[in-house]
């Protein structure tokens, strides 16, 4: 009996934008191993699904369930939110590989993409991912706070767009606040922020202020921060940044 083990994302939260491959992935599986909340997104489980729900912080004990499951002949899907793939369980799962079992690498695991919260929170106000942009996760669990900060400098410095995952949290209230103090010594004061909470939801929200005064505090963990590019501004009642490094078309 050969398992298998399907990385998927369930979108930034309407069951519009789950993708149906995902759908698909999830009808088929026997067995769903996720964050309890995430698990929760789904459509109800049929009674021969067994559902795995399980803590956020414990990843890679999650991945390593799921892997043992799927050797042992299950069809395993392991659910992230967003796109699985970013700051998500699909590089958990191969971290796991890795420092596991050598026979986990003969396993069909496979990754489904799906809409990441910086594209959801984009569409949101307009464009501003429309010219060169980087992402970032503030969250220091993983690397170290010297390591966000060389990177967010290099960002600011390159006139990259920057979305900022993870921006805050309990256990991180101030991260944001220092991150803001940063860019502000290398970007200009009326840079566009953007704060969009729980994009492609029916609960969205968007504060936009210009980064001398951006307040940290409206930040929380359903929030996506976007800082703007030079170029990055406001059009009516929309937010884009234009593909021309000019800033114009002409
Ligand atoms: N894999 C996920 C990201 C996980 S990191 C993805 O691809 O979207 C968790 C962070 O993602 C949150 O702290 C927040 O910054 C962001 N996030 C997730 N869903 C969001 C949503 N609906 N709206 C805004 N930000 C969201």
């Amino acid at each position: 009996m050969t398992g298998s083990l399907t990385v998927v994302g369930t979108g930034p939260g309407k069951p519009e934008l789950m993708t149906p491959a995902t759908q698909a992935a999830i009808a088929q599986a026997s067995d769903l191993v996720g964050y309890g909340p995430y698990l929760d997104r789904l459509p109800a489980a049929r009674a021969d699904q067994c559902r795995h729900a399980s803590d956020n912080r414990v990843e890679l004990d999650r991945a390593r369930q799921a892997l043992s499951l799927a050797a042992s002949g299950r069809n395993v899907v392991v659910v992230s939110g967003g796109d699985p793939g970013v700051f998500a369980m699909a590089a958990a799962v191969f971290e796991a590989v890795e420092g596991g079992d050598p026979a986990w690498c003969g396993l069909d695991i496979r990754v489904e993409p799906g809409v990441t919260a910086m594209l959801a929170a984009a569409a949101e106000v307009g464009a501003p991912l429309g010219g060169d942009f980087c992402a970032i996760s503030l969250s220091d669990n993983l690397k170290s706070w010297t390591t966000i900060e060389r990177r967010l400098k290099a960002a600011a410095e390159a006139d990259f767009v920057i979305a900022l995952y993870n921006p805050a949290s309990k256990a991180r209230p101030h991260q944001l606040a220092r991150a803001f103090d940063l860019l502000r010594s290398v970007k200009a004061a009326e840079t566009l922020v953007l704060f969009v909470r729980a994009a492609g939801t029916a609960e969205a929200r968007v504060v936009a202020a210009p980064l001398a005064t951006a307040d940290a505090s409206v930040a929380d963990m359903r929030t996506l921060v976007i800082i703007g590019a030079s170029t990055t501004r406001q059009v009516g009642r929309w937010i884009y940044t234009p593909r021309s490094e000019r800033g114009s078309v002409s």
